[in-house]
């Protein structure tokens, strides 16, 4: 693996292949797949496929990566079975650091939706 890789990361491995996953959507600069354990009938993972730890070290370089994440959430949401806006939605949340609450410290953003009652928030 090159730099751009972390050989002891969990999502490094699932976008490797070396760890098997859920996909939803790859591209050259992204990859998502199913949360593992989801809160809600709708729960995938964005990443990208560097390694990078956290948002805390997202900078100018990532704008247009960064960019193209979230303006994928809401159309991959829908495609994954999100109702549409404003009776149905979703959220995205994004885990930095030990006090945000970060188990996995590969980027990634968390797009959750579907009908209610979830298993957590
Ligand atoms: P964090 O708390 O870091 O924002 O959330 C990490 C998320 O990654 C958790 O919701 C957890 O269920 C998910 N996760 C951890 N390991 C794996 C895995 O091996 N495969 C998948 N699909 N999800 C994982
Ligand atoms: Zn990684």
């Amino acid at each position: 693996m090159s730099a751009q890789h972390d050989p002891n990361c969990v999502f490094c491995k699932i976008v490797a292949g070396q760890i098997p996953s859920r996909k939803v959507y790859e591209d050259e600069d992204l990859f998502v797949f199913h949360d593992i354990h989801p809160w809600a009938p709708v729960h995938f993972l964005m990443v990208p496929k560097v390694h990078i730890p956290s948002m805390a070290q997202v900078g100018p370089e990532h704008e247009r990566l960064m960019g193209r994440l979230l303006t994928l959430a809401p159309k991959l949401a829908l495609e994954q079975g999100c109702n549409p806006y404003p009776e149905g939605g979703f959220r995205i949340v994004c885990n930095t650091g030990q006090e945000g609450g970060q188990e996995v410290h590969h980027l990634h953003v968390h797009v959750i939706g579907g009908p209610r009652p979830w298993a957590k928030g």
